[in-house]
């Protein structure tokens, strides 16, 4: 089905095709135990993510290996999806940002990021 979001304020906006989510992922590694966010379980490849962004409101902060892609709307702050270590270039999204689905009653498993 087709997914759409956003960060909070809209200036960050997306949308790609997928099977329904019925679980999510989340990460104990330094970044992500302090964002607190459920992520897709599943990764997109660039093209199948389709993102407009308002102006240069898009920013991304690296760490580590820097080849994890951290996304953040410089606006209102929200983390709407990422570029991912395991997988470079492919995103995994912020499930929180998705509109109509209830990210913070899904199940989800827990990646240990915090042992790479
Ligand atoms: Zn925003």
């Amino acid at each position: 089905m087709l997914y759409r979001g956003s960060c909070h304020c809209g200036s960050v906006r997306f949308q790609f095709d997928a099977d329904t989510i019925t679980s999510g992922l989340r990460c104990n590694c330094s970044l992500c135990v302090r964002k607190g966010a459920t992520m897709s379980s599943f990764v997109l490849a660039p093209d199948e993510l389709s993102i407009d962004i308002s102006g240069d409101c898009l920013s991304t902060y690296e760490f580590g290996s820097d080849v994890a892609q951290h996304h953040f709307c410089n606006r209102c702050g929200i983390y709407p999806f990422h570029q991912t270590l395991r997988k470079p270039g492919h995103y995994r999204i912020n499930l929180g940002c998705i509109h109509g689905l209830d990210a913070a009653d899904l199940p989800f498993e827990v990646f240990d990021g915090a042992s790479l």
